[in-house]
């Protein structure tokens, strides 16, 4: 048996045609010009539109398409073999993808949702290897990559955050208008100017608004629900200047007592280590 290590763009492209759905294809409207370098490489232009497809070989030009993908016969072989979409970084390195124009718009630049491999796996069937004798699948493996990151919180916040880790609420405080804004911002957003001086508030403050939340979100890091109900309070710190309220949850066991114009503490977490779990909660100061 023989393992077939590329994919052959001619033969790729020639069955798009067979694999086209083109029931599924009534609301899709994309044109994307295909750059693969190397020897069997070449330019192809696939465009959809009115339920219908299009493959073209060396287009006389790119300019109406969407996305222009460049890659060579390695990152080719590589996109169509690995069942696009299921991967956890798309594009891969190998492949650059050009905006040109997004449908419906003057060339705003970004990827439109349209134009990414789920759509390609609802309008084209799974491509079958040529000559019915297909390979033997012997293992599938799905993996979510983690990218280890580390993110610079920069002057301003990064001032914001250490100051979390000491108990302080940090805000910064416009030269000219004198307001000040938590968690602070580099720029006034009322002036315009840099607002550099750095000013302490709180810890106590006084319930301007709130929330109860009976259906929560997921948490967008964990995924975690949180129990409900619970409260959101919008906090107006001693010191704040108007509109700049900070918002945290309410001790549960406050929740009952909660009204406009209570006074509250921030309780902190036994360990701070500069972030926001470093707040736990706000709590009733009767
Ligand atoms: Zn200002």
């Amino acid at each position: 048996m023989t393992l077939e290590h590329r994919t052959d763009p001619e033969s790729f492209f020639a069955s798009l045609k067979d694999r086209f759905r083109s029931g599924e294809a009534a609301d899709a409207e994309f044109s994307v010009g295909y750059r693969i370098a190397g020897d069997g490489g070449g330019d192809w232009k696939v465009t959809v539109g009115e339920g219908g497809l299009n493959v073209e070989k060396d287009p006389a030009g790119f300019d109406d398409c969407h996305v222009i993908v460049h890659t060579d016969l390695n990152g080719f072989s590589g996109a169509v073999r690995g069942g696009a979409g299921d991967r956890g970084t798309f594009p891969p390195p190998s492949i650059r993808i050009e905006t040109v124009r997004l449908p419906g718009s003057g060339g705003a630049v970004g990827i439109e949702p349209d134009l990414t491999p789920s759509v390609a796996l609802r309008l084209f069937d799974r491509r079958r290897p040529a000559g019915g004798n297909r390979p033997e699948e012997l293992v599938s493996l799905k993996v979510m990559n983690a990218i280890d990151q580390r993110f610079a919180t920069g002057p301003v916040m990064g001032r914001w955050f250490a100051g979390l880790k000491d108990r302080k609420f940090l805000a910064n405080k416009c030269p000219e208008c004198g307001r000040t804004q938590i968690p602070p911002r580099e720029i006034c957003a009322v002036c315009r100017v840099r607002a550099e001086e750095f000013v302490e508030l709180g810890p106590k403050g006084t319930i301007t608004a709130w929330d109860l939340v009976y259906y929560a979100s997921p948490d967008p890091l964990t995924g975690a629900i949180r129990e409900t109900p619970y409260a959101v309070v919008y906090v107006m710190l001693d010191g704040a200047s108007e509109q700049e309220a900070f918002s945290l949850e309410l001790k549960k066991s406050d929740i009952g007592n909660m009204k406009i114009g209570g006074r509250v503490r921030p309780v902190w977490a036994e360990k701070t280590k500069g972030s926001y779990e470093d707040i736990l909660y706000f709590e009733l100061d009767d």
